[in-house]
């Protein structure tokens, strides 16, 4: 396997761009996201991008697509999700500098897609509250909290 070189910088020369617009992709490493902290996202993979970037009158556009997979975490059982995020980019930048810097753009239009919540099964049994045995691979002989219905029905609310 090789490779590839991931850039940590999204910088495009504003001289390089004309009014039909350009295409730009590429991979950038997956520390760009800065996710290192987050112990519910693992295997990050690179970030893949495909922008269109075109210089008009006011300003230059910048329209396209940004991607990153990941290995996430259950919410219910802590079982690995397998995640592929993908955003829309779209920015007028108005202030154009002899570079246009992206990467902060990209950064967050990727951060925003991320699921709020992840579940490896719509059905995911989770974790007994008592033992903690993973009730999708075995059941326990825990006995259930009686008084538990109202707390179920409203996190079946938040799931939905
Ligand atoms: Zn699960
Ligand atoms: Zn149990």
């Amino acid at each position: 396997m090789t490779t590839p070189i991931l850039s940590k910088t999204l910088r495009i020369t504003v001289s390089r761009l004309t009014e039909d617009g350009e295409t730009f992709r590429g991979l950038l490493a997956p520390s760009i996201l800065e996710l290192s902290q987050d112990e519910m996202i693992r295997d990050l993979e690179p970030v893949s991008y495909d922008l269109r970037c075109a210089l008009l009158s006011e300003g230059a556009l910048v329209q396209g697509t940004a991607q990153v997979r990941f290995c996430g975490t259950c919410d219910r059982c802590l079982g690995a999700v397998p995640t592929e995020v993908a955003a829309d980019v779209s920015h007028f930048i108005r202030e154009l500098e002899e570079e246009l810097d992206l990467l902060e753009q990209l950064r967050e239009d990727l951060l925003i897609a991320f699921p709020s919540k992840s579940l490896c099964d719509n059905d995911c049994k989770g974790l007994c509250g008592t033992c903690g045995v993973n009730l999708n691979q075995k059941a326990c002989d825990c006995i259930p909290i009686v008084d538990t219905a109202g707390a179920w029905s409203g996190l079946d609310g938040l799931d939905l």
